[in-house]
């Protein structure tokens, strides 16, 4: 996603880099350029005014165009101001003090309403070991209920229905003692969706609220759908006051304009975002790292957090503390390629890396489980020595390490070069500095 307002921001932010000196009328073009990448990518008009005025006056009055490196700094503001205006930091699901905290649904037909209280049930199962019960309330799509018995069969959570012949508030108000019953902590509600906004959806799902009065209403969205999204989002939002927002579908091909328009029209956080059809595909929204992402600087934090959920805790700890000292070696390059290839397709993971967002080279990386084969080999036909210290490695080493692993000794040094680039990246992403942007700015 973003890849085309990824593209045209960093061409606008372009032109600057190498200049000493910006002028005023080359600030002036590179905003215009931000500008138009933004309303390509179907940010709110308003929205994008204020984001402009906002970038122009901070430019400004930080002496950018004095400054040292004013490409450098205009990105920055340019991040900072994406972030805020997707709303800073994220938001956590509200909690009831007693139980059961209840979380309703809403949005309309398609959005992802049931996937989306499938994958929230096992979010909520995974990491906070809860016991959550979805009630069925949507009556008017035939295979909705048989729906969600899908999901939460496939999460293990009980799902309540009664059918499609009872009033939906009738459903909810029996469903909650049950929950009460049961000792159920969280209680998701599946609400009915309609093609559009209508009184009767409203009504009816005005009327829930008050029944339970949620701690949390969770407006579903689809984000494919742009601008419509955002005035969705409005719509509900003046009805039921809602809590929160959820962004689905931002795996697939969208623009970007709705997870950056909708905290900024509804002063309502984006609290998740739907990432694919899979009941793991449910993410926390993190502004600042959005921002990073649609500038192409990389996600090194959920990179770094994908790697960790999949490592050990012991194994990050051990990995770390050999950034910090600088003592990353060949054994701990073959069990880091093990782990990216168990992590999943590499393409994903490497565009999580700054600098790597966009890199043409990155197609033509193929990971195959083959080269992981070679890779070891290689490793394999290293002394333990050589595998500690690979400075050692003079060409002498290297044409018996290619003889012995049966490599061409252009592959054996390719692999070396792959690896010291990785240390050396490893290296300042435990400086933890604005490498990203380094990077962004000198590639
Ligand atoms: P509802 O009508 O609001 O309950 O929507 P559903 O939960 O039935 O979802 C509609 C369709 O969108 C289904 O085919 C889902 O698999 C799909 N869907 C939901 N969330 C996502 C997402 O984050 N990514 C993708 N690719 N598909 C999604
Ligand atoms: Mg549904």
């Amino acid at each position: 996603a973003f890849e085309g307002l990824t593209e045209r921001l960093q061409k606008a932010m372009r032109n600057l880099r190498g200049k000493g000196k910006v002028s005023e009328s080359d600030l002036r073009a590179t905003m215009r350029e931000i500008r138009l990448a933004l309303l390509e990518a179907d940010v709110n008009f308003g929205v994008v005014r204020k984001f402009v005025k906002k970038v122009q006056e901070r430019a400004k009055g930080a002496d950018v165009l004095e400054g040292l490196n004013p490409a450098q700094q205009i990105v920055k503001i340019v991040d900072e101001e994406l972030t805020k205006m997707m709303g800073e930091t994220a938001v956590p699901l509200n909690k009831s003090d007693k139980i059961p905290t209840v979380i309703m649904m809403a949005g309309l037909q398609g959005a992802g309403k049931t996937t989306t209280a499938g994958k929230l049930a096992l979010k909520l199962k995974d990491e906070q070991k809860a016991r959550p019960l979805l009630i069925a309330a949507d009556i008017y799509r035939p295979a909705a209920i048989d729906q969600l018995q899908q999901v939460g069969a496939q999460v293990e959570v009980p799902v309540f229905s009664m059918g499609t012949d009872v009033d939906p508030r009738e459903i909810v108000e029996k469903g909650m003692a049950q929950a009460k019953e049961d000792h159920n902590d969280y209680v998701i509600i599946d609400t009915a969706g309609r093609l559009q906004i209508d009184e009767k959806l409203m009504d009816e799902l005005k009327d829930i609220q008050e029944m339970v009065h949620p701690d949390e209403i969770l407006l579903v969205v689809d984000a494919m759908t742009g601008q419509n999204a955002v005035e969705t989002a409005e719509g509900f939002n003046d009805a039921l006051d809602i809590t929160g927002v959820v962004l689905t579908k931002l795996d697939g091909d969208t623009r970007g304009g709705a997870a950056l328009s909708i905290r900024a029209v509804t002063d309502k956080p984006i609290k998740f975002v739907g990432q694919g059809e899979k009941l793991t595909d449910l993410d926390v929204f993190h502004p600042d790292r959005m921002a990073s992402r649609i500038l192409g600087m990389g996600d090194i934090l959920s990179l770094i957090e994908k790697t960790q959920k999949d490592y050990d805790q012991k194994q990050a700890e051990e990995m770390a503390e050999k950034m910090r000292e600088n003592t990353f070696d060949f054994n701990d390059f073959l069990d880091q390629m093990k782990q990216i290839q168990k992590m999943g397709p590499l393409e994903d993971i490497m565009k999580m890396i700054p600098g790597m967002a966009n890199n043409p080279a990155l197609k033509n990386v193929n990971m195959d489980p083959k080269d992981i084969a070679h890779i070891e080999a290689v490793i394999y036909s290293m002394t333990a020595q050589e595998r500690e210290n690979p400075d050692i490695l003079n060409p002498s080493r290297r044409r018996r390490i290619a003889r012995g692993s049966a490599r061409p000794i252009q592959e054996v040094n390719r692999m070396i070069k792959q690896f010291n680039s990785m240390k050396k990246m490893m290296n300042k992403m435990s400086n933890g500095n604005m490498a990203g942007m380094e990077n962004m700015m000198n590639s």
